[in-house]
């Protein structure tokens, strides 16, 4: 029984234990045939030989019976015995009596060749012959000659014979079911593992990205097809799959997914929010006056409405942000991997933009407007329960408000509004000359003196007056700091232009952002306002932040290039915090380092950073200035490890242009006073 379990799984086995089995069957029947044939083929032949035998002697015997001579004939019947296949000769004369008679010795054999012998061949083959004389014309009988032949020689070639034609089918059955196991085991049982083992690995959820491999060289054979169809069942079961994917999982109207998928796309994205430490917001969005709208154009212009809001929504985000729509006129909308809470307002600025854009349906104008409230993961909820009902919180306050969305957490929303505002105000500023510049001095360390000042905006916005880091952010944000920056510079020429007809040339550092750097005709504008102003250029530093400068590399290069060919200074600010490999220094052209505030007096103040930030510039040729010196102690260290420039609250705070000239060019006490 188990051996006929563990047949039946493999084919090749079976195979081949049947093709054994019936070439065995097949072989012992051929092989009887001939051996039946070849037995018969004996007798006859030894029943031939005893007539011979009998002929040879028959002469003698003839004159030994008619001349009754016993010794003659005795001499016959031995000669006959000695032969070797005769077993027993006998001459009897005409009355019967025996004359002579010769007996071989019995031979011993096996009972089973014994056996066969008397069953198949007979105990022995007997030949008899009449003696006879012609007298006259009478033929007369005179006595009889017979003779039984020895066959144990039969039986034994015969059993030779035998054991070697059963041994030889029993060899090619066996060779010929080998040969087929293996054939059939490369051809058949191999592939149909390999085949096996694909198809258990196809995935029941995406079985089309598991096509079954054909073997080679059995594209065309059986095996080829069955794969082939396989393959094809597999395609057509992934499609159909897809389509009851996309029954469950999207909305039928806009095509979008529904409530599951997106519900679905927002956990995802919050774990990996969390892998990434980003933020991710939700946004709860719905059209405003749409119930209106279907009451009034029909549920036709509704539907279309819908559509072409999801299309739109779609258009505006990005590849890597979803929307869902929840059913009725409501979307949801995850934007993933956002870094700070501007971009979410950028986003939902564009989305409410284009929804207010006017839709042409079907011959109608309609207007709309979406109301969006944000939730923002971490800050509002972990999860998605929680963060889709604070969207849909914020949605109702959205709907109340003058710019349609609404962040969950208040304070959010007072900050987008103060930042909205300041925005807002920034772009009046100019106009309303509520700019100015206050100076803060750069002192030589090697004599104590005036090296030149760095000019840091200033903005007189009501009700308060704001240093740079407050708004300078926003600025950037909004491109105003391009007009801010131009308008920095024209201050900075003329202040320069002034001072040296009173004071003689006092070099002025002024700041520059990123986004000035790429306007394209920044070393234009740049030049021409210097030249307006009839400066020396090399009175005028511009000051570029380490991290503006890594960003952009090669297109910095050639900017800087230009500027220091026109005779401007340049300097790296806050250099130390842009964490770089320090080998872009040598390619860059600069002249100063101005070494960032947190090594000189913050908690990374190091010894070791400023030593070798030091050293550094002198192998390059380049000075160094340190800001924020606030003590006596920071001053006194500096010096000693040989910084070329301090600049910090020790010697004063960045002041008015009026302050500056009274402290620092119309008497040189104070500096003096600050010397000792
Ligand atoms: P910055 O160029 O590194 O300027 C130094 C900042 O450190 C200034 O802040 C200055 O008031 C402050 N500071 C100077 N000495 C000390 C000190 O001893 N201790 C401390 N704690 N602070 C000191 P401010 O004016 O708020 O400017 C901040 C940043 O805004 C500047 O950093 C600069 O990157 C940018 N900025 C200032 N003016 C302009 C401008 O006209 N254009 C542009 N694009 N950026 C400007
Ligand atoms: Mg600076
Ligand atoms: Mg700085």
């Amino acid at each position: 029984m188990k051996l006929f379990r563990y047949l039946n799984q493999s084919i090749g086995l079976t195979q081949a234990t049947v093709v054994l089995l019936a070439s065995v069957f097949i072989g012992l029947i051929f092989s009887t045939l001939y051996l039946s044939y070849n037995l018969s083929d004996q007798r006859r032949d030894a029943m031939t030989l005893t007539e011979e035998i009998l002929t040879a002697a028959e002469g003698g015997a003839t004159n030994a019976a008619w001349t009754l001579n016993a010794n003659l004939a005795t001499q016959v019947t031995n000669s006959m015995v000695a032969l070797g296949n005769v077993q027993t000769a006998e001459l009897l004369d005409d009355n019967g009596q025996i004359l002579a008679k010769a007996n071989a010795p019995q031979k011993q054999s096996n009972a089973l060749i014994t056996w066969f012998s008397s069953t198949f061949i007979g105990e022995q083959i007997r030949g008899e012959r009449e003696l006879t004389v012609t007298v006259g014309d009478k033929v007369q009988k005179v006595g009889s000659l017979s003779i039984n032949l020895d066959v144990s020689h039969i039986t034994n070639n015969f059993f030779i014979l035998a054991s070697t034609v059963f041994i030889a089918a029993l060899i090619q059955a066996f060779s010929i079911a080998l040969v087929l196991l293996w054939l059939s085991s490369r051809l058949v049982t191999s592939p149909l593992k390999r085949a096996a083992i694909a198809i258990a690995n196809i995935d029941p959820k995406n079985p089309e990205a598991m096509t079954l491999p054909i073997p080679a060289k059995h594209e065309q054979n059986e095996l080829g097809h069955l794969l082939k169809h396989a393959n094809k069942m597999l395609s057509r079961l992934y499609i159909t799959q897809e389509q009851l994917r996309n029954l469950a999982t999207r909305d039928p109207l806009t095509n979008q997914p529904n409530r599951t998928l997106i519900t679905d796309r927002l956990s995802r994205a919050l774990k990996t929010a969390q892998r990434n430490n980003t933020l991710v917001a939700v946004l709860f969005m719905d059209l405003d006056r749409f119930k209106n709208i279907n009451d009034s154009l029909g549920h036709d212009i509704g539907d279309i409405l819908l559509i072409e809001t999801a299309s739109r929504l779609t258009k505006i985000l990005r590849s890597n942000d979803s929307v869902g729509r929840l059913g009725g006129d409501e979307f949801l909308i995850i934007l993933e991997d956002v870094h700070d809470i501007d971009e979410i307002v950028r986003t939902v600025q564009r989305i409410s933009d284009a929804l207010s854009d006017p839709y042409f349906l079907q011959g109608h104008e309609v207007l709309t407007s979406g109301s969006v409230g944000i939730a923002v993961y971490p800050d509002d909820g972990e999860d998605t329960s929680t963060l889709m009902r604070c969207a849909d919180l914020a949605m109702y306050e959205a709907k109340g408000s003058t710019t349609r969305w609404h962040f969950f957490a208040e304070e959010m929303s007072d900050r987008v509004d103060a930042r909205l505002k300041t925005e807002a105000a920034l772009g009046h500023a100019l106009e309303r000359h509520e700019f100015l510049l206050h100076f803060q001095p750069k002192i030589a360390t090697k004599d104590h003196s005036l090296a030149g000042c760095e000019a840091l905006l200033r903005w007189r916005s009501d009700p308060q007056s704001l240093a740079a880091g407050d708004f300078i952010g926003i600025a950037e944000d909004s491109g105003i700091i391009v007009e801010i920056g131009a308008w920095v510079l024209e201050q900075a020429c003329k202040q320069i232009r002034d001072w040296s007809t009173r004071y003689g040339d006092i070099p002025i550092s002024i700041n520059v952002s990123g986004r000035q750097l790429k306007e394209v005709d920044f070393v234009y504008q740049t030049l021409s306002t210097i030249r307006r102003y009839g400066i020396n250029p090399s009175l005028i530093e511009l000051e570029i932040t380490e991290t503006i400068l890594i960003d952009a590399l090669d297109e910095s290069f050639n900017i800087l290039k230009q500027l220091r060919e026109a005779g401007i200074t340049i300097s790296i600010d806050d250099f130390g915090t842009g964490y770089s490999s320090l080998s872009y220094l040598t390619r860059l052209p600069v002249d100063t380092l101005k070494i960032d505030r947190s090594f000189v007096s913050g908690p990374q103040r190091s010894k070791a950073v400023l030593e070798m930030i030091v050293s550094m510039a002198k192998t390059l040729q380049l000075k160094t200035v340190a800001e924020g010196v606030e003590t006596q102690g920071q001053r006194n260290w500096l010096t000693y490890e040989g910084c070329d420039y301090l600049q910090g609250y020790l010697f004063s705070r960045p002041i008015p242009a009026v302050e500056f000239e009274d402290l620092f060019l119309q008497q040189t006490s104070y500096l003096k006073s600050k010397a000792k």
